[in-house]
């Protein structure tokens, strides 16, 4: 069976593009309850951008906070409980952040219409009903959660995406000039995202001439960007990035991550790393699996003066390390596609944990 992939109904991208928000959303208005909610990465709250809103009277905002976690099942069923009693159900869900906010946007925009807890949708085609309108208009650039067909989110269980072809957005709002205040480190790690989905894309099983076209293009951008005469965060290099993202996204709705996000996952849920962050840790390590790219990658590093830990394994309980494992060994879609369908029988949750104690 081939994946039956639901695309973005529709993109606006250039500098400057933020200021349509209020012209497209004018029209889906009059939808359901006839209100807004606009989720809004904290870092904004009294910024300049937050006056840039164009909400109404009627629209709810709120300033969430995603340093302390990544967004969890609690943080989207509260909202929701919040939303449906105070107002009823929006016309719409605008997110405006990084990956996480857009999580948080993409499953509220489902958890308004389905009842329970959002827990109990993580997963592939579990939600019952379609969600309302939905916009992603992200700050910093790479998860490329602006066009994929899940919105991760961390359970009491599992750090795991609710999946299906409602998830994704109906509008994306790609404004490079939103970019410009992400941290240096940051802007590196959520890059290293893009450039790692089109890596693991490309190596395993699940890879075709689909990924492969937009693979391609995203990576020629990452070695622009990150590696090019003109490396380093300008403009004209989030602009670059924020198509990369677009486009590492595509590549790898059409294959799969694998055992660089495995691991990733694992220090997310055990250890509250972010992803970025957590990819960035692993890959640096997994050279069987990722040859050159891994070499390539640490030049990156190198040119940006990002300092990646060492030896951070030592400082891990048996217990941690098995945990980490766990949660690495549940995802058999990304070894399937890192090792075949077979995995089974030549992987073992012993060859994780070996894995991590190298980091
Ligand atoms: P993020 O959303 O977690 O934000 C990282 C930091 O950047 C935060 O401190 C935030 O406040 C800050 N920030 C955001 N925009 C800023 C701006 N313009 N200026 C200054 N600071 C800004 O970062 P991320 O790396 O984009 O997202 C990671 C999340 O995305 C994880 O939760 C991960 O699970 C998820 N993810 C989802 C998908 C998907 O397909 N749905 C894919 C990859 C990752
Ligand atoms: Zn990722």
């Amino acid at each position: 069976m081939h994946k039956n992939f639901k695309n973005i109904d529709k993109i606006v991208y250039g500098k400057g593009s933020f200021n349509q928000i209020d012209e497209i959303l004018a029209p889906k208005r009059t939808e359901n309850d006839g209100f807004m909610v606009f989720i809004v990465d904290k870092y904004f709250e009294g910024k300049e951008l937050a006056n840039r809103i164009p909400a109404k009277v009627e629209d709810m905002v709120f300033f969430e906070d995603i340093d302390q976690y990544e967004p969890t099942t609690d943080q989207v069923d509260n909202l929701r409980d919040q939303i449906l009693a105070d107002k009823g159900i929006p016309a719409g869900i605008i997110g405006i952040g990084g990956g996480s906010i857009m999580d948080i946007a993409k499953a509220l925009s489902l958890m308004v219409t389905n009842e329970g807890s959002s827990q109990l949708y993580q997963g592939l085609n579990l939600v019952k009903k379609a969600g309302i309108y939905h916009m992603g208009v992200p700050t910093v650039a790479g998860t490329g959660a602006e066009c994929s067909m899940t919105a991760v989110l961390t359970g009491p269980v599992k750090k795991l995406g609710l999946k299906c072809d409602w998830t994704v957005f109906n509008q994306a709002v790609l404004d490079p000039e939103l970019l410009s205040t992400v941290e240096r480190d940051q802007w590196f790690y959520t890059g290293m995202d893009c450039y790692i989905h089109c890596i693991e894309a490309e190596s395993g099983l699940y890879f075709n001439a689909y990924s492969k076209a937009y693979g391609d293009q995203a990576l020629s951008l990452c070695r622009e960007i990150y590696l090019g005469e003109e490396a380093g965060q300008t403009l004209e290099n989030d602009e670059k990035l924020m198509i990369a993202s677009l486009f590492g996204g595509l590549s790898l709705t059409y294959s799969e991550v694998g055992a660089c996000h495995a691991l990733s996952y694992g220090l997310s849920k055990i250890l509250g790393y972010r992803h970025g962050y957590a990819n960035c840790v692993a890959f640096n390590h997994l050279k069987e699996f990722y040859g050159d790219a891994v070499d390539e990658f640490k030049s990156m590093v190198e040119k940006h003066n990002v300092t990646l830990p060492q030896g951070i394994s030592k400082e891990w309980s048996e217990e941690t390390i098995d945990q980490m494992a766990e949660v690495a060994y549940n995802l058999p879609h990304m070894w399937n596609h890192a090792i075949g369908l077979d995995w089974k029988e030549k992987w073992t949750k012993e060859d994780i944990k070996e894995l991590y104690r190298r980091l």
